[in-house]
């Protein structure tokens, strides 16, 4: 594969960027080798800067659920930027993506749109935390939540004594005062939960998870689990926010919150919400939302919040996820069911003698590799019980199959994305690359 280009777009990269990027895990550190650099994208292929094309099974992280450059999402766009791309002050297409989503979605009252997830969230806890007057908030080991500071922390060593289960800080730059205030617990540990909100229960103004974690692999977590945490949390006079920045209109157009009728107080959206631009959205009820400046005292704004461009981008997409009762969301878990199938007939019988294996992990068109120990059956659901030998191995597989012409996540912590450009013949063709260096990988462990 030619990769001269890519080569020297990033030794000029390394000169100007830290690290050659813009969000660090573009750099490929934890596959190694060079990043390639995508000089553009069409339906559900990327093409490199020398030319190599891709399937891409990333979709920009997730926003790109109709794949690249749709033509309504271009065609609204283009329209948009004819007109001028910002003004810092109300528009018209802010009120359609609005009114788009809360007549869609009967627990969206208001929303209030924002230019990231990190924003989205960050704007959320500080709303919970405006209307409970309680400092803390619990997090969940494995759940990403942006860059926030407040949840940049890991748990303390001490975890689940009264002291030690308060988070340290996960990143230079985020002083310990600053996760004093955070509760780091594990996923799917219900007894956790009881006792955290026992010992802190008056202080804690919410609860932050993503109800299908999809940052640290993809770990779903048991529905009575997820009931159990709104239900303890609404005793205490907790709030709870679904971070659905990933699940949001990407499990159904109403996320996992409409799919499982689990109601949260506050929702951060991000992603598809903004059809490939830059947009993100804190929701809930009125009587919720009417805290945030101006209606209410807690404050929020942005330059660029609300920005015509990205709410024209958004309308366009979030149009095409609601039309047709669905179509596309029916296309995406055809798909999804053809790759389970195709990966138990083709690549699970590859593991037979084998030290490890891989399990397909699969929720709508999120899918993960999971890689396990020969005959473990279970199904993870929380982060520390990933297995350390993944890295290495999806390293071999991560770089063996973009030589093949297909793009996956450059870690073996993130979920790989199916987009409704896709056809089963696409899929097949991934099993089949999959089949043929899963074949030439060694059977012991211990050989990566
Ligand atoms: N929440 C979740 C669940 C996410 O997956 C992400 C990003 N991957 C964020 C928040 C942060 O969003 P952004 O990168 O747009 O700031």
């Amino acid at each position: 594969m030619k990769l001269k280009k890519s080569e020297k777009l990033w030794k000029r990269a390394l000169q100007v960027f830290p690290g050659g990027v813009n969000s660090p895990v573009r750099a490929f550190k934890s596959v190694g080798g060079n990043p390639v650099f995508v000089s553009r994208g069409k339906g559900t292929f990327i093409t490199d800067a020398d030319g190599n094309k891709y399937l891409d099974f990333l979709s920009s992280w997730g926003p790109l659920i109709l794949g690249h450059a749709p033509r309504k999402v271009v065609k609204a766009t283009r329209r948009a930027a004819l007109n001028g791309s910002t003004f810092g002050a109300v528009t018209a297409a802010e009120v359609e993506l609005g009114e788009l989503i809360t007549s869609n979605l009967e627990f969206v009252q208001k929303v209030r749109f924002v230019s990231s997830g990190t924003e989205a969230v960050m704007t959320a806890l500080r709303l919970a935390r405006g209307i409970t007057k309680r400092p803390m908030v619990i997090k969940f080991e494995g759940c990403y939540h942006g860059h926030n500071d407040a949840l940049l922390a890991r748990a303390g060593s001490g975890l689940l004594t009264l002291s030690g289960n308060i988070a340290e800080s996960s990143s230079p730059g985020v002083p310990d005062d600053i996760v004093r205030n955070t509760l780091v617990l594990p996923l799917d540990d219900s007894a956790a939960l009881d006792a955290t909100v026992k010992a802190y229960g008056d202080k804690i103004a919410c609860v932050i998870i993503e109800p299908l974690p999809a940052n640290a692999g993809l770990l779903p977590q048991r529905k009575a689990y997820i009931e159990y945490l709104v239900e303890l949390c609404r005793s205490h006079k907790i709030l709870v926010i679904f971070d659905e920045v990933i699940s949001g209109f990407r499990l159904g157009f109403g996320g996992y919150t409409q799919r499982e009728q689990i109601f949260p107080d506050i929702i951060t959206y991000g992603k598809i919400i903004g059809g490939g631009l830059p947009v993100g959205a804190i929701a809930g009820s009125q009587a919720i939302m009417d805290n945030l400046a101006p209606q209410g005292p807690v404050y929020q704004a942005g330059t660029l919040s609300g920005n015509p461009l990205a709410m024209s981008a958004g309308h366009a997409a979030l149009s095409c996820l609601a039309a047709d009762h669905g179509e596309v969301y029916r296309h995406l878990e055809k798909l999804g069911r053809h790759l389970e199938t195709a990966f138990a007939a083709e690549v699970t019988p590859l593991f037979a003698g084998r030290e490890w294996q891989i399990k397909l992990v699969r929720d709508a068109s999120l899918f993960w590799l999971s890689f396990q120990k020969a005959g473990d059956a279970h199904i993870v659901r929380q982060v520390t019980q990933i297995e350390p030998f993944a890295a290495a191995i999806y390293a071999r597989i991560f770089h063996a199959m973009l030589e093949r012409g297909f793009y996956l996540a450059p870690s073996a912590y993130e979920v790989g994305f199916l987009n409704a450009a896709m056809k089963t013949r696409h899929i097949d063709a991934f099993i089949a690359a999959l089949k043929k260096i899963v074949a030439t990988l060694p059977e012991k462990i211990d050989a990566f």
